[in-house]
């Protein structure tokens, strides 16, 4: 990274302007208010650098997909700003369960009976009561989290009257390929016949549609911060 580069990215709020702008817009255009769908900015893999000018910018809510790496950059943040929102967007381990409940506001990723149990016993353990939101495997692929679109339901179920949880929202990742449409109707439908108030879906690529199909939080990552430094594993 030259000298230059150091001193350009910080102040480079390009992205983010951009993103507000056109979240606005689509927003409006099919008659909702702009202030009911609430951008997620996704700053896994970008360094506290980065993520300080979105937050001087008036950004509060972010998405984090690993729960070492979210317990690293954010504390300090957290100290400055006591009003963030912090999304956990990736999977989670039931072994990080403890940890994940301490630390975030909002877990995203609950897609597994196993994960729901161990969810219930640390929020009875501590009072402290993150929001969940189901993860559902719309394209039911076989490589991806979250539970079965046909399962949903069930699930749903589950965790409110056997395990006593409040089930805040739904999440999807589309497949990469194809139409996002069927993906984001079908979480809607999911979330309006099970009563579940939250809508997490729309990325960089798609977030315009996901608010059309009623979205109330999109997860915006790359078209906000750039493009992402390769994963390291920890
Ligand atoms: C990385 C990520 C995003 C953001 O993706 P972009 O295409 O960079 O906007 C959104 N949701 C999840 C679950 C992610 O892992």
């Amino acid at each position: 990274m030259t000298e230059q580069d150091h001193h350009a990215q910080p102040a480079n709020l390009a992205g983010l302007y951009d993103v507000r702008e056109r979240l606005s817009r689509a927003a409006e255009d099919c008659g909702r208010d702009p202030a009911s769908v609430t951008l997620v900015c996704v700053s896994k893999t970008f360094p506290t650098e980065a993520i300080e000018p979105a937050l001087a910018a008036g950004e509060r809510v972010f998405g984090e997909n690993r729960v070492q790496e979210a317990m690293r950059k954010w504390p300090d943040l957290r100290a400055l700003y006591h009003d963030l929102e912090l999304h956990l967007i990736g999977p989670l381990q039931t072994n990080k369960v403890r940890e994940a409940v301490q630390f975030f506001d909002v877990i995203e990723t609950l897609d597994r009976p196993k994960l729901a149990e161990a969810l219930a016993a640390e929020m009875t353990r501590t009072g402290k009561r993150p929001k969940l939101y189901v993860e559902v495997n719309t394209g039911a692929e076989p490589q991806k989290a979250g539970v079965l679109p046909a399962d949903a339901d069930a699930f749903i179920r589950d965790c409110r009257e056997r395990l006593g949880l409040t089930i805040d929202g739904l999440m999807c990742i589309p497949p990469e390929e194809g139409q996002r449409s069927p993906h984001f109707a079908l979480l809607s439908q999911i979330a309006s016949r099970n009563h579940v108030p939250l809508l997490s879906m729309g990325m960089s690529a798609d977030f315009e549609l996901a608010v059309q199909l009623g979205a109330t939080h999109v997860r915006v990552g790359s078209a906000i911060f750039g493009h992402r430094p390769p994963i390291v594993s920890e």
